[in-house]
């Protein structure tokens, strides 16, 4: 992708861009990032070149192109915010500052975090979309350069992907960007299933023929009734789609109905129901297949009309029917709104299709429990919605395998609270019946004061539903739930052999609760009482505190007798010595990079084992390490061993890519491997040989370095000389 390449996309795209932001951005651009090239061995402004290409085929406007063009500059370059916001415009800066933002979220696959992270991502993205619209395509097209990355890197991402950025995409509507998102990751993440599926998708020969003759009768036949304007065409559900329904859901390839579907598309609404008794005139419909998302919008907004009928031969297939503008609102969700902005009410518009982003970040901060947050968040990403009906006819839609009571939670909170029972379609139903697309729902209620069941925590499955119960008992229950918590709390104490004095007990409930951030026992019991804490999550406090009033106790009452325990042969690793630990995982501090001979000490991190740092770092010394954080440094030393080096060379060759050399001294620097000598030529087969001498302190170690390039990409043998 060129610059010239992108302008001659702007002029074909039919809408006017501002050349003059955009080249200025560009050239900026295209200098900070001079020299510096991809993974995959291009450019690295191919990168940013080929998101704005992705972002003008959305139909995005200027200055999310311009933020595009700049959109990793303030990462990895010297360019700051202010001085875009400076040379630029606020606007540009501001994108440039988010899509940034989005960038260092660090994907974990700790829960606590995780939850985190997304409500960082929905803050920015309910600040302005267009973040998340541009953060989207850059990673579209880093999976679409993923075999740049080592194969660990490409499963991290195509799993964050499949987190996280396809369920977005999928709540913005935009089904191009989700469809190709979850293919590459497919293709990633489970290789083998993703050409067992691709392969049945395109062996099937006679399907093409299929769909075409279907095409040419409904366009024959709408012709006829006077439709002529109507566009029809086949598609076929992306690779993703049909491995969920086969592996996922183990349902059979053949009963799929919508492999293979047939859009009709046209100028009104009337034309579309006109086509559909058209359609359903010529084949028969499939019973219950029928879906009106015209008249109940799916919740991101999403419009057509979904039939479901059998072909000529029994084959079964989908039609989909729709009008122009919610074609488009089906293709590029959200972005439409910049591609078509006829038929759009400006900002209102954007503003309401935008309110589940808040009305998440609301409900979320009423709750504290993260599991419970993230379940939340991404059950609302995955709008797999049914639609139901009132008596009075008013649709409400909820995820699939919502109960009556989230409906008559749906309703309001009063109906949810005095509920005592349901009828489906006039027949009364179990109260955790759940619901199917297109009931009718009636809800029974009884007294005012009636109030829900505890036990309804465990049925519902809305985030709205948990939080209005949860909010009833926290208001109305107060007594209740303290000698609910406690009892559950106490029971649970006893499961696991926690037994506490009586004259202790208050003492260490009232610890639990502190460590809670709660102010006493009471609000502890309250807490797990009305189901706001967890009891499995207060059993870690709990453990913690009788940990250490065990501890406390033998301290007090019999003196310890220490001995010196024998000196346990330690082993070194990456050619360090940790006291008192013997195999974690070793890294270096980037931050002043130790080298053998330095005088060392380690930190021990947060679950990624020690880091090694000089003594004389910056990050070492006394007065900058916090009072928290003070346990966690520990003496390091060099192994002898690694003083012993000796030297071996190897002959490397390697695909000449012109990143081999660059790419295996890395590699050697990384694994911390002295390189004494290193001669590299061309050979006739455009490969690279080289001759390294390296410095290893024995045959394990060498062995082991041996099979680290041997793991690399562009390393095609390696022989000791
Ligand atoms: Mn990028």
């Amino acid at each position: 992708m060129t610059y010239e390449e992108l302008k001659i996309q702007m002029d074909n795209s039919g809408h006017s861009y501002d050349e003059k932001l955009i080249g200025k951005a560009y050239e900026l651009a295209r200098e900070k990032h001079e020299g510096v090239f991809r993974k995959t061995g291009e450019p690295y402004i191919e990168h940013p070149l080929s998101v704005a290409s992705i972002l003008v085929d959305l139909g995005m406007d200027s200055t999310t192109i311009a933020a595009a063009l700049m959109h990793d500059l303030v990462e990895d370059t010297d360019v700051t915010v202010e001085q875009i916001e400076k040379e630029f415009n606020s606007e540009v800066a501001l994108l440039v500052d988010g899509v940034t933002k989005l960038g260092m979220i660090q994907f974990s696959s700790l829960e606590e975090e995780q939850a985190e992270n997304l409500r960082k991502m929905l803050l920015a993205m309910s600040k302005d979309v267009r973040v998340m619209i541009i953060k989207l395509c850059d990673r579209l097209h880093n999976m679409r350069t993923a075999e740049g990355w080592k194969p660990q890197k490409q499963r991290d991402k195509a799993k964050e992907v499949m987190d996280i950025y396809a369920p977005i995409a999928h709540r913005l509507g935009m089904s191009r960007i989700k469809d190709e998102l979850q293919d590459i990751s497919l293709r990633i993440l489970d290789p083998i299933g993703y050409e067992d599926v691709a392969h049945s998708i395109s062996r099937n020969g006679s399907a093409k023929e299929f769909v075409d003759n279907v095409v040419a009768e409904v366009k024959a036949k709408l012709d006829e009734f006077g439709l002529k304007d109507a566009t029809v065409f086949g598609r076929v559900k992306s690779v993703y789609g049909v491995y969920k329904k086969v592996y996922i859901l183990n349902r059979d390839f053949g009963d799929i109905y919508d492999i293979y579907a047939i859009r009709i598309i046209l100028n009104n609404l009337s034309e579309c129901y006109n086509a559909l008794m058209l359609v359903h005139d010529m084949y028969k419909p499939v019973p219950s297949r029928f879906k009106d998302y015209i008249s109940s919008p799916k919740s991101n907004g999403y419009q057509s009309l979904h039939t479901s009928v059998i072909g000529k031969d029994g084959v079964p297939f989908e039609i989909q029917i729709r009008t122009w503008d919610m074609h488009y609102t089906a293709e590029y969700g959200i972005a439409a709104h910049w591609k078509y902005k006829i038929g759009l009410q400006g900002e209102d518009n954007l503003d309401s299709k935008m309110a589940w982003v808040r009305q998440l970040l609301e409900r979320q901060q009423e709750s504290d429990d993260n599991d419970e947050i993230l379940q939340g968040i991404k059950s609302d990403l995955v709008p797999d919605d049914t639609y139901v009906f009132t008596p009075k006819g008013d649709v409400i839609s909820l995820p699939t395998g919502a109960t009556v009571i989230d409906f008559a939670y749906a309703i309001h909170s009063a109906v949810g609270n005095r509920m005592i029972g349901a009828k489906v379609n006039g027949k009364m139903v179990p109260i955790d019946y759940k619901i199917n697309n297109g009931e009718i729902i009636e809800v029974i209620t009884g007294p005012k004061d009636k109030g829900p069941s505890r036990d309804w925590l465990n049925i519902v499955v809305t985030s709205e539903a948990k939080n209005k119960i949860r909010s009833w008992f926290k208001k109305e229950r107060k007594e209740e739930n303290i000698v609910e918590g406690k009892a559950a709390i106490d029971k649970e104490m006893r499961r696991n052999l926690i037994n506490i004095p009586d004259d202790e007990y208050d003492e260490f409930m009232d610890e639990v609760a502190r460590r809670q951030k709660l102010n006493n026992k009471e609000e502890l019991f309250a807490a797990l009482g009305y189901g706001g804490l967890q009891t499995s999550k207060v059993m870690f406090k709990v453990r913690d505190v009788y940990d250490r009033m065990q501890k406390k106790a033998q301290r007090e009452s019999k003196p310890v007798v220490t001995t010196t325990p024998p000196r346990k042969k330690v082993r070194s690793v990456n050619g360090v010595i940790i006291e008192g630990m013997g195999d974690c995982l070793v890294k270096f501090a980037k931050c002043c990079q130790p080298l053998p001979g330095d005088d060392i000490i380690g930190f021990i991190t947060r679950g990624s084992g020690v880091s090694i740092h000089k003594k004389s770092c910056i990050n070492a010394q006394p007065e900058n390490i916090d009072e928290e954080n003070k346990n966690r440094w520990i003496a390091a030393y060099w192994a002898d061993d690694i003083k012993e080096d000796f030297k071996a060379s190897l002959e490397i060759v390697a695909l000449d890519n012109g990143m081999a050399l660059a790419d295996i001294s890395t590699a050697l620097t990384t694994m911390r491997v002295p390189i004494f000598s290193l001669n590299a030529k061309q050979t006739s087969d455009k490969r690279l040989a080289m001759n390294v001498t390296i410095g290893v302190t024995n045959t394990e170690h060498l062995m082991s370095i041996i099979s680290k390039l041997n793991k690399m990409k562009t390393v095609i043998s390696i022989t000791r000389m």
